[in-house]
């Protein structure tokens, strides 16, 4: 019997049960959290109410399987470690634990503030949505006024949202309205005033600002099409700044493009703003324009630049990634049979691509496909063929030696994690008595 074991439960880990269940390849699932619902819960602002349901019925689906063994509160690296994992006798060891580890902002010395006017987004967002529940015990941030939010991806879009619509629920709370931070987004700030009888412009409050080394138009907040013509292109652009210019109005944020951050303010022992410099566009690349830092203060910044997955003891790194030898398998270089996907492999924040990169790499490692699903099977047919020659050798060469998993060692290691977190092997029960907030 084949058997892997899979680190990270979440879009992508499920994926991959789901694609090796489907094979009749078992698999145990070893999660930190005590839900697998990894960035769905605790990545996207939890306004995305919708898209959140719908995610987690679907990994909720994949993981309640009989041939999907799960193993909540487990970090492997901490409560496992990853040789013990690998030499328990899995067939194989596939990694789906994401990109945790926010990326360092690049002026020096900046990371002692954390804390003191400096705030990451993973911890931030991760806050935002857990500490109104009841029984939150986890760290309590501050949040201030007139924030400077370093970004430009998507979800940077999501943290200055967030910054604001915390400050406007604080203030109309405090004038006796009923303004929690879901009602806000959906309406608008605008609308949610008017309809409650407020002028948002009798409200002082100061918004946060988004720093962005590039323009409005180069967001990528639309795509442009396969083969867009410069003329398709350029309206595209101006799609971009719309966009931006809607959620500016609707969410009272505001927006200074072409900055980097190059120095930090430091008063009194506190961050307390950051030294821009200028930049421009110089054949499609930015280029800091020399002699144009200026101070911007801010209470608080919040840098969202970008999430790199975490060092786990054992797994080689090569820069902010881990050390894969070959992209189209996930093979890690160096670790016979030990393979990663979805956003840990592909370094997208994205649902779709994590899940689809998933299913790829896990019907290479395990099989054909059975499931069809076409967006899928152009993108394996789009797939550059030697590349895809070549991973088929590396997969059928790591299998080849792979064997049967050793049933009894593994058998025991789960039980043990199970006694130790106190999981009795029932997905449905443990998933009802733990529901996601
Ligand atoms: C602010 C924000 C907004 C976003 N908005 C959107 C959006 O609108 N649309 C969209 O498509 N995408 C969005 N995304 C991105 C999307 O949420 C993620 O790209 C996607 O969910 C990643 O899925 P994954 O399974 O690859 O990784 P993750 O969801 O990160 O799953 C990894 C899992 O591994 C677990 N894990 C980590 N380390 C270990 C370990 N050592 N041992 C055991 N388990 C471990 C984690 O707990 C987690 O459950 C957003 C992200 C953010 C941050």
């Amino acid at each position: 019997m084949l058997l892997v074991a899979i680190v990270g439960g979440a879009v992508a880990g499920s994926e991959a049960a789901l694609v090796c269940a489907e094979r009749g390849v078992h698999a145990v699932v070893f999660e930190r959290g005590v839900r697998p619902y990894g960035k769905i819960e605790d990545g996207l602002p939890r306004w995305h109410a919708k898209l959140r349901d719908k995610e987690y019925a679907r990994i909720d689906a994949s993981l309640n399987r009989p041939e999907v063994r799960f193993v909540p509160r487990t970090t492997i690296g901490e409560d496992l470690s990853f040789e013990r994992l690998r030499a328990s006798g899995f067939s194989a060891v596939i990694l789906a634990n994401g990109a945790w580890r926010d990326r360092s902002l690049p002026i020096e010395g900046i990371d002692a503030f954390v804390g003191r006017g400096l705030y990451y987004q993973n911890p931030l967002v991760h806050w935002f949505n857990h500490h109104e529940e009841p029984g939150y015990a986890g760290p309590q941030l501050e949040l201030a006024e007139g924030a400077l939010v370093v970004g430009g991806g998507l979800a940077s879009i999501d943290v200055v949202k967030l910054l604001s619509l915390e400050a406007w629920s604080k203030t109309l709370r405090a004038r006796g309205i009923d303004a929690d931070v879901v009602s806000l987004e959906h309406r608008g700030i605008p609308a949610f005033c008017e309809a409650n009888g407020v002028d948002p412009r009798s409200i002082p409050i100061r918004p946060p600002t988004l720093v962005y080394r590039r323009d409005a138009e180069d967001m990528p907040l639309a795509d442009f099409a396969e083969g867009a013509t410069e003329e398709q292109r350029a309206k595209t652009r101006v799609a971009r700044r719309r966009i931006l210019e809607r959620v500016m109005e609707r969410y009272h944020v505001a927006f200074l493009p072409k900055r980097a951050p190059v120095g930090m303010e430091v008063v009194d022992d506190r961050l307390r703003g950051l030294v821009l410099r200028e930049t421009e566009l110089v054949e499609g690349r930015v280029r800091e324009k020399p002699g144009s830092d200026h101070v911007v203060a801010s209470e608080l910044v919040v840098s969202s630049i970008g999430s790199i997955p975490e060092p786990i003891a054992g797994v080689p790194m090569r820069g902010e990634l881990y050390d894969f030898a070959d992209f189209e398998t996930g093979a890690l270089r160096g670790l016979d049979r030990v393979f990663g996907l979805g956003n840990v492999l592909t370094g997208r924040g994205n649902i779709r691509d994590s899940r689809q990169n998933a299913k790829l790499v896990a019907e290479r490692l395990v099989g054909t496909r059975e499931r069809e699903d076409p967006a899928l099977s152009k993108v394996a047919d789009d797939a550059h063929h030697e590349a895809h020659d070549n991973a088929e050798r590396v997969l059928d060469a790591a299998l080849a030696g792979a064997g049967h998993a050793d049933l009894t060692s593994i058998d025991a290691l789960v039980r043990e994690r199970w006694a130790a977190v106190g999981y009795d092997g029932d997905y449905a029960r443990w998933m009802a008595t733990h529901r996601a907030g």
